[in-house]
């Protein structure tokens, strides 16, 4: 295959508000995702970075079509998400698949371990009998770290970390190409965060998946992703390869969000400047107009007000939205 495995263009969701008796009467909308676009190559891990609220969960489940998209599209294997029914539908929701933060809440609680495995093996028909979904469920087992004798005990008896490696085990059943990784490691103990992350990487070398990596945990963003990609508010700001965003951030707010990550050298961390944001995020009911970023900017000016920036290359690879960055 020539080109990027993943390519979401201009994608906007809208959640509308209701009102009225029957809540028939749509009175505005929530304007969590507007206008995102970027491409993820083959093999390559997309982290997806930004404050709470600001639309990057929204846009994990839009680009998968969990949610229908208000515009904009999202390519998957060069198949059309929003646009697709049928069989070529079924073939998307076998190559794509999600792990999702909570892994208790994701899991049926009534069902057996492998039940919950096989369920994508028997929705998608890719195994004929018991036999074969039972030993591909082993199979699984193993390659996640989790002892196959526990294949028919319920969610409950595991631990945090273990059920995560179920959700694991069942986004792996359908022999996915890509996994939107939904902040996989935030409802976890931190103890067992690295483990998760570790055993995400080794998939990724041993099946070649392709993530997008939803966090708002930098450091681990900056250990597992090639690139990062930075929201604020509905709209993408900036995005570069790793190494570049963390060492020269070029946008106000990505400068913001990662002054507040420790650093491991002391020295370096007692003289270094944070950039301290002031105010809480706005309302994605009513964004500011101009740049979304002006109300908290530290270096915003008149024209930040009214106008939108745009969105430039400002280095090779290195995007931004932000009317002040030079090249
Ligand atoms: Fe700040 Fe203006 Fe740049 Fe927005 S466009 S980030 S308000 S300087």
């Amino acid at each position: 295959m020539t080109g990027p495995l993943v390519r979401v263009e201009e994608l906007t969701k809208h959640f509308p508000i209701t009102s009225g008796v029957i809540f028939d009467r749509v009175v505005g909308a929530v304007r969590a995702v507007d206008g995102v676009s970027f491409e993820i190559q083959k093999g390559e891990t997309l982290g997806l970075v930004g404050e709470s609220g600001c639309g990057k969960t929204t846009v994990g489940r839009t680009l998968l079509g969990l949610y229908p998209a208000t515009s904009g599209r999202s390519i998957i294997d060069n198949l059309s998400v929003h646009e697709s029914t049928g069989a070529e539908l079924m073939q998307i929701r076998r190559k794509a698949q999600m792990i999702f933060q909570d892994p208790y809440a994701s899991l049926n609680p009534r069902w057996t371990v492998n039940a919950i495995i096989s369920e994508p093996l028997r929705v998608h028909k890719l195994l004929a009998s018991q036999k074969e979904r039972d030993d591909r469920v082993k199979e699984l087992l193993e390659l996640v770290g989790l002892n196959v004798r526990h294949m028919n005990r319920f969610p409950h008896e595991f631990s945090g970390g273990q059920r995560q490696r179920i959700g694991i085990a069942r986004a792996l059943a359908s022999d996915p190409l890509f996994i939107v990784c939904d902040e996989p490691i935030s409802a976890l103990d931190v103890s067992i965060q690295a483990q998760v992350v570790n055993l995400l990487e080794k998939l990724q070398d041993h099946l070649g998946l392709t993530y997008l990596f939803v966090a708002h945990d930098l450091s681990m963003v900056r250990h597992i992703c090639d690139r990062v990609a930075v929201m604020y508010l509905g709209v993408m700001v900036e995005t570069a390869e790793r190494d570049e965003l963390y060492e020269k951030p070029r946008h106000p707010y990505t400068q913001a969000l990662l002054s507040a990550v420790p650093l491991p050298d002391p020295r370096k961390e007692r003289a270094r400047q944070r950039t301290i944001l002031v105010g809480d995020v706005p309302s994605p009911i009513n964004p500011p107009s101009g740049c979304r970023f002006h109300p908290r900017c530290p270096i915003a000016v008149d024209r930040c007000k009214t106008e939108v920036p745009k969105w430039r290359e400002v280095a090779p690879g290195h995007y931004t939205a932000c009317h002040l960055v030079t090249e």
